[in-house]
């Protein structure tokens, strides 16, 4: 062989093991096989090829050796990275530790186990949840006037609150024997998503009380008597609970609070105790007004030391305090964009309650923050999410459906290329936010509290949701932006931006939280490097940072050659489930190992100053992202069956969220500071350029075709949505006209060619023509009947609201009141 030819195999050999993954042990013993061969078969005496190679392999055996390879590189280096390691506080220890890590750490991994995410249960209801859904949940969204609700009143009707409390839609999440329903994270999810295609003041009422705050603050820290006293309660409606975190000077940053709870002695109730003395001021607090008891988190200090201990600072700690505790000051409401649900601030003023309003007792002290985060995870799975997806269901059903019943230049508007763009937008988008829903539900009833995808479910279906409702106030063009009954999107619309607020703003759990979080939480190295360098033995830590040194190290060399040959082939050959879908499996590999190098890359070069370099992070955190949404969105046609005509959906999204991954890759490095490692990563992600490509036109096409008609596939990607035919509910009459279309399209179309156009018919507004066109026999009776009806819904439908100016006041005045303003003015 010549010399060229023995330089391609050892670079093959080379990149076939650092493909697989092969450890140090066994690549050491195959070069010094390959070394052999090489002498034995060329016999070659030049003398510096020899000693490069021998050298080589001198290298590798001594990295074999532990103890050596411990002296010699791991002890100086963990010197060096002690020193670069930020100081963390337990804030941030506590918010890094909390939930668990699930498909986030395979896509981290640079090589996913698909199996495991392929042999995950799909998501059920049981009979029970079923007919709460088509019982309690379909009544309460028949009984719900959302503009009732939302213009006149400012607020749900009592018979509302009523059956809100008495079928149970506030304790969702507490356990039966409490006397809750005790349901799954998927039939909580399906429940938000209803009441949000029907209303989004029902959908966030409803989603505080089963989302973080007392019920699962009790339920997971509760002493008993806490429990077996309010849990009952809850469940039974008779406390309606908030959770009051937020305060003016404390928003993003929640864990800079400055309330304080000063253990004192005080009176209470006629006898002198050791308690609490709470000074708060609370903000923004959802259900406030309406509260009956506040879960409120403040900072504990005991200058006294009347718990006995050392410490006269305790950190943040949740109490339950009863709405009429004296000092408190509770009732206004603030007004959230037109959408009032119950909202407002508290105060607290030297409000003096006993220790066991502390959650969880003085065993809990200071525990608050870790209580919050840890719990966090599940309800920001669910909550917003799930009402968001409602929400963007509701828009994509109605839209598809008006845009095929309202006709402009004689043409459904939804055939007009340009609005068929959106529709395919608006349908893609559904379609990936109800994946990663169900899906993460799914894995939370597995036993998981998955806490970097709840980052990144409530990040992107928020923004999701915020491009859906857009765009569906475009189709509808002045029908959306008319409000009134008939209007059933414009507070959909008003809504969005406090989804985007609550639960962590999105500017901040983009920039800081998704990658930042991951990075340490998920990545299989960086975490045990950090805790073995804080490790106080320190001869156990250096053992410690020594394997996991050398693993990443590994780690990062392999992913460097996946990602490399996997974008010189388009991931062709790399092993994923045989499927109609597997390209998109393939491609998320691809992703996944290029996205593992360049975070390492980052990492090693940036250390601490990447958590500064927010815009990199973010990043990072979008392609991270848009790999587990196309994973949820895999699994998720797996799920449903793997039905054929939903593969255009299926395709549009893989390919708009992978598209989406490889232009922050590229923005990456784009902007990556240091220019020569920019190019070298460059060289193993981007070897082609970008190659992968946003859906094409006709796939579009295709995603509306399957929506723009009556069919299943309209159907499975709009369940949920509250489409019952009754007056009053637009979505059902929408339907209704959807499926009236099929026939009076061609009547339609009939009138207009051999009517209008040979000038037999003549009126310009469609009852006239079907009267003339009845006349000159070019529709029968039944078939004018037809179109007459069809056009008479049309028209109710595409009607808007209108008022007399007295009318436009949200509270009307009295009457003496009215009648001076007109007067004076
Ligand atoms: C309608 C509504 C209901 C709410 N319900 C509750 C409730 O029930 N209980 C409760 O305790 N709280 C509640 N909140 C409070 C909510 O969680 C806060 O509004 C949220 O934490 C943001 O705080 P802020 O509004 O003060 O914004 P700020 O913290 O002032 O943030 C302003 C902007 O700066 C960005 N930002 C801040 N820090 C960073 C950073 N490091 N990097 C990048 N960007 C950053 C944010 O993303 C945001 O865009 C509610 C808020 C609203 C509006």
């Amino acid at each position: 062989m010549s010399g060229l030819l023995w330089f391609v195999v050892f670079l093959l050999g080379t990149l076939v093991l650092a493909y697989q993954r092969v450890s140090l042990l066994v690549s050491t013993f195959v070069y010094g096989l390959g070394l052999l061969v090489f002498i034995w078969t060329t016999g070659t005496t030049n003398i510096v090829i020899l000693t490069l190679l021998w050298l080589g392999l001198a290298v590798l055996v001594l990295l074999n050796i532990n103890t050596l390879r411990i002296r010699l590189i791991s002890r100086p280096f963990l010197r060096t990275y002690r020193r670069m390691l930020p100081s963390m506080s337990q804030t941030e220890k506590d918010a890094l530790e909390a939930g668990t890590v699930w498909w986030d750490g395979q896509l981290f991994s640079g090589g996913p186990d698909w199996d495991k995410l392929m042999a995950a249960t799909a998501p059920r209801l049981s009979a029970e949840e079923q007919a709460f859904l088509d019982g309690p949940c379909e009544e309460l969204c028949r009984i719900t006037d959302d503009w009732d609700v939302t213009h006149r009143r400012g607020d749900l009707p009592p018979h509302i609150w009523d059956y809100l409390r008495s079928k149970g839609f506030f304790a969702m999440i507490i356990p039966k024997k409490y006397g809750g329903l005790e349901f799954s994270a998927y039939a909580h999810s399906c429940v938000l998503v209803k009441l949000s295609s029907r209303s989004g003041v029902l959908a966030s009422t409803v989603a505080v009380p089963n989302s973080l705050g007392p019920a699962e603050l009790l339920l997971h820290y509760g002493t008993e008597s806490q429990k077996t006293y309010y849990l009952p309660r809850l469940a039974r409606g008779e406390e309606i609970p908030c959770f009051a975190l937020t305060g003016p000077r404390a928003g993003s940053d929640a864990a800079s609070i400055p309330d304080t709870g000063v253990i004192t002695k005080g009176m209470y109730e006629g006898r002198e105790i050791v308690g609490v003395t709470l000074n708060f001021s609370k903000r923004y607090i959802t259900l406030a007004p309406v509260a009956t008891v506040i879960g409120l988190a403040f900072k504990l200090l005991d200058p006294q030391r009347l718990l006995g201990g050392e410490r006269t600072e305790y950190g943040i700690t949740c109490a339950l305090i009863p709405r009429h505790t004296p000092g408190v000051t509770i009732g206004r409401r603030h007004f959230p964009l037109n959408v009032p649900f119950q909202n407002g601030p508290i105060q607290g003023k030297d409000v003096f309650v006993p220790l066991d309003f502390i959650i969880g007792g003085t065993a809990m002290a200071g525990q608050g923050w870790r209580m919050l985060v840890e719990q966090l995870s599940v309800g920001r799975c669910i909550s917003l999410p799930s009402s968001t997806t409602g929400a963007a269901k509701a828009a994509v059903f109605a839209t598809s459906a008006y845009a095929r019943i309202r006709r402009q230049f004689n043409v459904s508007i939804g055939q007009f290329e340009g609005v068929s763009e959106v529709m395919a937008r608006m349908a893609g988008r559904s379609y990936i936010m109800d994946a990663a829903r169900s899906v993460t539900a799914g894995a939370i009833d597995g036993g998981e509290k998955p806490s970097v995808p709840s980052a990144m479910l409530k990040y992107h279906l928020t923004e999701m949701a915020r491009t859906v409702a857009s765009d569906a106030m475009d189709v509808h063009g002045g029908k959306g932006i008319c409000l009134g009954p008939r209007n059933y999107l414009g507070r959909a619309y008003q809504i969005v931006p406090v989804a985007i607020t609550v639960e962590g703003a999105n500017i901040l759990t983009r920039s800081l939280i998704i990658f930042g979080q991951g990075a340490i939480r998920c990545h299989p190295f960086v975490l045990r490097e950090m805790n073995a360098a804080r490790d106080k033995d320190k001869q156990r830590g250096l053992k410690e940072f020594d394997a996991a040194l050398f693993g990443h190290i590994g780690f990062t060399i392999s992913n460097a050659v996946r990602s490399l040959v996997m974008a010189l082939t388009l991931a062709r050959f790399s092993r994923v489930p045989q499927s109609s879908t597997q390209r998109y499996f393939q491609h998320i590999n691809r992703f996944s190992a290029s996205f593992a190098f360049a975070t390492d890359v980052a990492m090693l070069s940036l250390g601490g100053y990447l958590k500064k370099k927010e815009s990199l992070s973010a990043r990072l955190g979008d392609v991270l992202s848009n790999m587990y949404l196309a994973s949820m969105v895999l699994k998720h046609y797996d799920n449903q069956g793997s039905q054929q005509d939903d593969l255009p959906l299926v395709e549009w999204a893989c390919r708009s969220l992978l598209y989406q991954a490889q232009e922050q890759l590229h923005t990456f490095l784009r902007n990556f500071p240091n220019r020569f490692l920019a190019a070298f990563m460059r060289f193993f992600i981007f070897p082609r350029g970008q190659t992968y490509h946003a859906p094409s036109d006709p796939l579009g096409q295709h995603v509306v075709d399957s929506i723009f008609y009556n069919s299943q596939t309209r159907d499975r990607l709009t369940l949920g949505v509250y489409r019952t035919v009754e007056a009053g509910n637009p979505l059902g009459l929408l339907q209704e006209a959807l499926v009236l279309a099929d026939a009076a399209e061609p009547l339609e179309k009939r009138v207009r060619v051999e009517g209008v156009k040979t000038g037999r018919v003549t009126a310009l507004d469609l009852p006239g023509q079907i009267q003339q066109a009845l006349k000159a026999g070019i529709l029968s009776e039944t078939e004018a009947a037809v179109l007459r009806d069809y056009d008479r819904r049309v028209l109710d439908l595409i009607n808007v609201d209108d008022f007399a100016p007295e009318e436009m006041a949200a509270v009307t005045l009295p009457a003496e009141v009215r009648s001076a303003r007109v007067s004076s003015g």
